[in-house]
């Protein structure tokens, strides 16, 4: 099969590089010149685990294409997915410029019967809006065989997870196809099959199930990581354990263990965007999202709650040392979109407090997001995270990397000038810390004091 992907960033360059390694021919097409230069010599813009050798593969075998020449992309594929960025415009809605923006350069080059494939995550209804600029595009066009040019839109949203996006393309728990003509179905099938199981299927439906499937599970998960902040802001009053609550709760069938681990809330590209999405659908339609509003309102709480804990070992940030581990917004990803470090680092430098940080793959990304404001001290990267401890007033952890898991406590607690950590994701038991002399407060248990 032909197939170009319109985007090649987090999304189009893994489903990209993964349908090349299951046969296709790919084209990842972008306007960003600089990002498709760099992927033809060999330099992979993102840090996602296995892309690198699974490109490499797909370069040297000649399936995986990178380019930025719009009417050859187009042209030359029998399939074209979608998978630009749809951004929140400042008021929370959707910002679909850069799907319309795809959609009209398919009406412009379009040569031959198409299927648009919108894996971008997008408003229901945005399949018809898709359809309706190409169409308009073939007139503007005037190419004069436009009874000809004909095409079927198709959603097909992405599940992936950052971080682990290989594995969950080739071993997705679903794959959602939005469609409503058989041809098309069946170039779907083709470019799937072998992804399905017979408890993982691919899940046919119309345009815009599928398109509301995406929000409504994203907006799903973030209700559930909001759901148990709000109970450890109770665990840490009433003496329990928000963690053995989870666990508690988590091994109901009807629950489920994951997405219920307290801490400093939820960041990253999709959660905060799509739970704003979906509230402003709604709203556009007379539908009034109470509880995603809440799951919102709470997680936004989340990172205040953050800093409240911090102040409360560290009252006056000014001139402390603070050591911030793991920035990016989730573990084994550099993607720095909205993540709580941001908004927690950005109020300490205010305060003037002095970051040391380490993460083990995001410093480049977090540069540019902690670009400091006037007066305060830049952020020094720390090349390990014992460097970032040295003479540190206190430690504060807002991402769960493997690593900060099983290092020498002893030797963290020798380095820090005061051996105080403030954990956002509650990786450490709290009956060790004890023991060992920390200060430690996380989310949803009882902190551990030492005077
Ligand atoms: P991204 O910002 O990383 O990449 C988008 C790319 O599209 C950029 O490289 C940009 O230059 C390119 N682009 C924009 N307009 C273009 C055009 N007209 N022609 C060619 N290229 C163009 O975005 P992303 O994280 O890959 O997300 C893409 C979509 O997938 C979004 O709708 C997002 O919500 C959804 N999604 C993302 C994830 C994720 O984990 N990142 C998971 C599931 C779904």
């Amino acid at each position: 099969m032909k197939i170009t992907m319109i985007g090649t960033g987090y999304v189009g360059l893994t489903t990209g590089t993964c349908l090349a390694d299951l046969g296709h021919d790919v084209t990842c097409l972008d306007i960003d010149k600089k990002k498709i230069d760099n992927l033809n010599s060999g330099k992979i813009p993102i840090y996602e685990p296995g892309l690198s050798d699974l490109v490499k593969r797909g370069v040297k075998e000649k399936r995986l294409f990178f380019t930025t020449d719009t009417k050859s992309a187009v042209e030359s594929a029998q399939v074209i997915f979608i998978a630009v960025g749809t951004p929140s415009k400042e008021n929370g809605d959707v910002d679909l410029t850069y799907v319309e923006s795809a959609a009209a350069t398919i009406g412009k080059f379009i040569n031959k019967y198409k299927v648009v494939v919108d894996k971008s995550t997008v408003p229901v209804g945005t399949g018809d809006m898709v359809a309706e600029i190409i169409r308009r595009t073939i007139s503007a066009e005037n190419k004069g065989n436009e009874k000809k040019l004909e095409f079927d839109v198709v959603s097909n949203p992405e599940f992936l997870r950052e971080g682990r996006a290989i594995k969950d393309f080739m071993n997705p728990d679903r794959i959602v196809i939005g469609v409503t003509s058989t041809k098309a179905k069946d170039l779907m099938l083709s470019i799937y099959k072998g992804l399905e199981r017979p408890d993982k299927p691919i899940l046919f439906t119309d345009i815009r199930s599928a398109e509301m499937i995406k929000y409504a599970a994203n907006a799903f998960l973030a209700t559930k990581i909001s759901f148990i902040n709000e109970i450890a802001r109770l665990c840490e009053k009433e003496g329990a354990d928000v963690k053995m609550v989870s666990r508690g709760i988590g091994l109901d069938e009807r629950i489920g263990p994951k997405f219920l681990s307290a801490g400093i809330g939820y960041g990253g590209s999709c959660f905060p965007k799509d739970v704003k999405g979906l509230i402003s659908t709604g709203k556009s339609r007379g539908v009034d999202f109470k509880i995603l509003k809440a799951a919102e309102a709470v997680n936004v709480e989340q990172r205040e709650i953050m800093i409240e804990k911090i102040k409360s070992v560290i009252p006056k940030v000014k001139g402390k040392k603070i050591a911030c581990w793991g920035l990016s917004f989730k573990p084994n990803t550099d993607d720095m979109r909205e993540a709580p470090s941001v908004t927690v680092i950005k109020r300490l430098l205010r305060e003037g407090a002095e970051i040391v940080a380490f993460d083990p793959v995001a410093k480049e990304q977090a540069e540019k997001e902690l670009v400091t404001t006037t007066g305060s001290k830049p952020v020094v990267f720390a090349e390990t995270p014992y460097d970032a401890l040295d003479g540190a007033d206190c430690l504060v952890i807002f991402t769960e990397w493997d690593e900060f898991r099983n290092l020498d406590k002893n030797k963290m607690k020798e380095l820090l000038k005061s051996p105080i950590i403030i954990d956002g994701r509650n990786i450490y038991n709290p009956d060790e810390m004890k023991e060992l002399g920390f200060t430690y407060i996380s989310f949803g248990r009882q902190d551990i004091r030492m005077e």
